[in-house]
């Protein structure tokens, strides 16, 4: 084991990709984990006994888990085989007293010793010549992970943050965000995710400074170290030198571009007057006022999955259409767009093996909603209630073909027929689809004959156009959101709608983007949903370019190839026509590490 403290003493500064804007000064905090996420916590003498208690229930319900998913294909084969094996890693005693022995002596949650203990198994296999028995770490390491969860209990994590705790992980998931958000960090700082994944989203609508792509990040910060998270500049500076700090100020907010003179009532036009909507994103709860401040139109899109962290699973009809209610009575009078769940097998199954190794392939949004039906009915009784007496609209995600949305519609009839003979009310809210995999830009026109409106999803389109995982630091490169292709797949959606009279909101991350508004005004598209945060700097933007401009520059564009050329040209072309009014070369998405 090497000393904790080698090489750690002087100042660090460590270069990423900044995914939300702002400076803070704080104090770093580790999270460790895959699925639940904590950190190194001490325990109380007197409560040593619960936390040893804890682990032991927890290791009782991770065999239970396991003896149940080896005796459902009959005992027998592989899959029985492996968690065979994985029930006797949970009966070995040596290294259940290990672990035991480690959060009494050391006083340290189970979480921690868990992960210690396991850790140097890990390793200890790893460093074996018989290469059978080097690969048991894996099954070791999925032990693990599953005594953690299990720990988890499906309850909350009891986090307890000081007000400049600086989050660092690995990964960071979005529930563990969501969770710890209401405890106020000041900063988020990971090794891995990109620009659009739903944790630096919300990173961005909590206003948190993000800083991403950090390789070894956690090898070489530790939980109580002082650190300072540039998101301008994207990069962490460790153990920072007193003259250091003296350079960051935390409490510099980012130049609010005339948040103050807005009139929300007026409507926004682009300099040769074309009418732009400009609506807000929500995804966890949070006081829709400061959008309805900064002119938002109504809510585009509610990404209602959220509502399953917050109630730990699906929730039920009544749950759900309170929470819509809610919502709706906030957005004003043009309505919200809510979002059927758009989740994966593996958040819905948690603790069953239904874990897919590609899951944004796998069964997810429509597709995850025909293999639950029941539940989705559950959602649309809901929102056909909420709908009796507020403008609400529903989004069906991850639509690939028009046969999607038949299957939705008629379910839709069916839960509307059922509430009729109920004496239920209800409304006859649109129907509009997400347009976010290549093959509904392709056959877009039969989509638009069964949908009312479309939403498109950049973050998805570009993801699936160019084969990137938008969550994987690694090929965060590869996530050219000007790609010639999205351009164009961007022309297709726009023009089809507009030709067949439908409206066409574009929702993803580049509706926000000061650097990307331009081009999607150049496109055509009118309508922009975002997070709360982008409103009032796209606004402004828009109420002081013309679309005339927006389709020159977007020729000009078009011309360049694909790669780091085209996107240093569009730099160059907006700095040149429009760097008075933004300040294009410092914006997140083009920054390279
Ligand atoms: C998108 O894909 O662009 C989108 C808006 O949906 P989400 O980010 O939730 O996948
Ligand atoms: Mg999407």
């Amino acid at each position: 084991m090497s000393d904790p403290d080698d090489g750690k003493t002087g100042e660090l500064t460590l270069h990423g990709r900044s995914v939300s804007r702002g400076v803070t000064v704080g104090t770093a905090l580790c999270l460790y984990g895959a699925k639940r996420q904590f950190y190194r916590r001490e325990i109380a003498s007197e409560d040593l006994e619960r936390e040893i208690e804890r682990f032991t229930s927890a290791v009782r319900a991770a065999k239970e888990q396991l003896s149940e998913i080896a005796s459902a294909d009959g005992g027998e084969g592989n899959q029985a085989r492996i968690f065979e094996t994985h029930i006797l890693f949970l009966e070995d005693l040596s290294l259940l007293r290990q672990i035991e022995t480690m959060i009494h002596d050391q006083r340290v949650n189970a979480e921690w010793a868990v992960k210690t203990v396991i850790e140097k198994y890990v390793s200890r296999y790893k460093s074996l010549s018989d290469r059978h028995l080097q690969e048991k770490y894996i099954d070791l390491e999925d032990v693990g992970e599953r005594i953690l969860t299990a720990l988890g209990g499906g309850g909350e994590n009891s986090y307890s943050l000081d007000s400049d705790t600086v989050i660092i992980a690995k990964e960071l998931n979005p529930s563990t965000l969501i969770e710890l958000s209401r405890k106020h960090p000041a900063a988020v700082v990971t090794e891995s995710g990109g620009w659009t994944s739903h944790t630096f989203i919300l990173a961005r609508e909590l206003e948190l400074p993000a800083v991403t792509g950090i390789r070894q990040l956690l090898r070489s910060v530790e939980t109580g170290e002082k650190i300072v998270v540039d998101g301008y500049g994207g990069k962490v500076i460790l153990r920072p030198a007193e003259e250091t700090l003296g350079r960051f100020d935390s409490s510099r907010k980012e130049a609010e571009v005339e948040a103050e003179g807005i009139d929300p009532d007026a409507t926004l036009e682009t300099l040769d007057g074309f009418e732009i909507t400009l609506r807000a994103n929500l995804d966890i709860t949070r006081d829709f006022t400061a959008a309805a401040r900064s002119g938002a139109r109504g809510i585009g899109l509610y990404r209602s999955e959220f509502l399953f962290n917050q109630f730990r699973g699906y929730p039920s009809e009544d749950e759900q259409y309170e929470s819509y209610l809610r919502i709706a009575e906030e957005a004003n009078s043009h309505g919200i767009r809510i979002r059927t769940f758009d989740l994966s097998i593996n958040r819905v199954a948690v603790g069953i093996d239904g874990s897919e190794k590609n899951p944004a392939l796998g069964l997810r949004g429509i597709r995850l909603s025909k293999r639950y039906e029941a539940e989705f009915r559950t959602q649309i009784r809901a929102l056909l209630r909420a709908a009796a007496d507020h403008p609400i609209s529903i989004v069906l995600p991850m639509i690939s073909d028009c046969e999607e949305v038949k299957w939705a519609k008629r379910l839709v009839a069916e839960e509307k027929a059922r509430l009729d003979s109920d004496g239920i009310g209800h409304g006859d809210p649109q129907i509009g689809v997400m347009i976010e995999v290549p093959a509904a830009v392709l056959s877009i026109d039969r989509i638009l004959e069964e949908a009312d409106f479309v939403n498109i999803g950049t973050n998805d389109l570009v993801q699936y156009l160019l084969a990137v995982d938008r969550d994987n630091e690694e090929v965060a490169d590869w996530f050219r959101t000007v790609h010639s292709s999205v351009l164009k797949s961007l022309r297709i959606v726009l023009d089809a709608a507009r030709s067949k009279g439908k409206g066409a909101l574009v929702c993803g991350e580049m509706a926000g983007s000061p650097l990307y508004v331009p081009i999607l005004l150049g496109l055509g598209a009118r309508e922009f949903s975002m997070n709360i945060n982008s409103l009032t700097r796209v606004r402004s933007l828009v109420s002081k370019i013309a679309v005339e401009e927006c389709e020159e520059a977007l020729k000009e564009i078009e011309k360049l190839p694909d790669g780091d050329e085209r996107d240093d040209g569009i730099r160059r072309i907006f700095q040149e026509k429009w760097g008075g009014l933004v300040d294009f070369d410092s914006l997140l998405s083009f920054r390279r590490r």
